[in-house]
């Protein structure tokens, strides 16, 4: 039994960034950049206006209410017109190019306003409401680099660069297998004995979630040869995860198959509860997760391991669940053998965060696992955490209120 951070590492260690390729800028969101970004232009392109208002000469307002004349409107979208001379203004809306020369701008509110005529009520700053050329991002500016992780904002920047396409790792195909003789599809009739095989589509959506591609491979008979014949399937995959199979009963194959000559087991069980029964290696050289089959434990442990290893495929820098620390709520008792990960319920409290057990924690219980944003980390030598402690949590949903 190895303790979770050594059974990670030695994952990560097994796990390769895939290559790059190239993406059109419709399906880069949530990848991660394989290219550094170097901005091929000034944003804002030139000064334009930062308000609906009158484009001056700062100069020309030495008090209030000076009056001055206003030669055009300038909307957005629209060229400045000639030269403009002391004493006139341009009427311009936000957006617009500030016409050469003038160098403050004063919004609509203050001044007073008739067709040919401005009267400004306040002494603007130069510079006032102006938006400079490259004050965003300059020309040959790296903007975005190798490994950022693209969302709604930098999806923005490389449209603004008019880049149609990026280069951007892979994203890996992940096998999903389920195991065991008493697990049915679910369109297959119930009969007694026999269960649904849930953690099959738990684990296609934790897959897609973390930004993987699922292949699913349905479910194996708990004997060797059904699973060999089963993961056959899984020849183009890049990481393949299995679901049961891993405990000490005489029907869990996973890690005989795992054992076969050609292929390779390098750890089995992990110090944490849930999800001790975990077994790493390759098969047919690829990368295998065996996780365990309780619907929670297989949750637990493919967040602590099996999305590390998708995300370091993706190309992410981070590669951990985001963490907070909170103050619990109830005390909790656990024997100090392995570190506990427990279902529980991030809220704000008061500038900080509060955190409540989702109740009954057995490992079977997907329900309190459907109630949790967050998993608490109750380290391995506690024995005891008393109502109010701080403790450390990974969030799993960021929604609380
Ligand atoms: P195992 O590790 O194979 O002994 O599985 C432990 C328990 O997890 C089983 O007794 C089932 O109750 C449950 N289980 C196993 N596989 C699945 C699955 N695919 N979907 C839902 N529950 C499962
Ligand atoms: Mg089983």
């Amino acid at each position: 039994m190895i303790p979770v951070e050594e059974a990670r590492d030695i994952i990560l260690s097994h796990i390769d960034r895939l290559p790059k390729e190239k993406v059109v800028l419709d399906s880069v969101l949530g990848r991660y950049l394989a290219e550094d970004i170097v901005s091929n232009r000034d944003i804002p392109p030139w000064d334009n206006s930062a308000m609906d208002g009158y484009a001056l000469h700062h100069g020309d307002i030495k008090s209030p209410k000076t009056r001055l004349r206003v030669v055009y409107d300038l909307p957005a979208g629209l060229s400045p017109q000639g030269s403009v001379e002391s004493g006139e203004a341009v009427r311009i809306m936000t957006g617009a190019p500030i016409p050469p020369g003038l160098d403050a701008v004063v919004k609509r509110e203050d001044t007073i306003e008739s067709p040919d005529e401005v009267v400004v009520l306040k002494i603007p700053q130069r510079g006032e409401n102006i938006r400079y050329k490259g004050e965003d991002i300059r020309e040959g500016d790296v903007v975005l680099s190798r490994g950022d992780h693209i969302g709604p904002a930098q999806v923005g920047i490389l449209a603004s660069l008019q880049r149609l396409s990026v280069y951007c790792y892979q994203m890996p195909i992940v096998a999903i297998l389920s195991t065991g003789d008493e697990l049915i599809e679910i369109d297959e009739e119930l009969s007694p004995g026999r269960m649904v095989t849930s953690n099959s589509y738990t684990l296609i959506s934790l897959v897609r979630l973390s930004g993987g591609i699922p292949l699913y491979l349905g479910i194996s008979k708990d004997n060797k040869e059904d699973l060999q014949g089963c993961l056959f399937a899984a020849k183009r995959a890049d990481l393949i995860l299995t679901s049961g199979g891993v405990s000490v009963g005489d029907y869990d194959i996973v890690k005989d198959v795992m054992s076969l000559e050609a292929n390779h087991m390098e750890f089995w069980q992990v110090e944490m509860k849930p999800g001790k029964p975990l077994a790493f290696g390759d098969i047919q050289g690829i990368p295998t997760i065996g996780l365990p089959g309780n619907p929670v434990s297989s949750m637990i442990s493919f967040y602590q391991f099996a999305r590390p290893a998708i995300l370091k495929m993706m190309g992410a820098r981070n590669l951990l669940l985001p963490r907070v620390v909170a103050r619990i709520k109830s005390p909790i008792r656990k024997k100090p053998d392995r570190r506990h990960y427990i279902r529980g319920v991030l809220e704000k409290d008061g500038p900080c965060f509060a955190v409540s057990p989702t109740g009954p924690q057995g490992s079977g219980i997907l329900s309190s696992m459907s109630k949790a944003n967050c998993l608490i980390v109750i380290p391995k030598d506690k024995g005891f955490i008393s109502e109010g402690e701080m403790v450390e949590c990974e969030v799993i949903q960021t929604s609380w209120e």
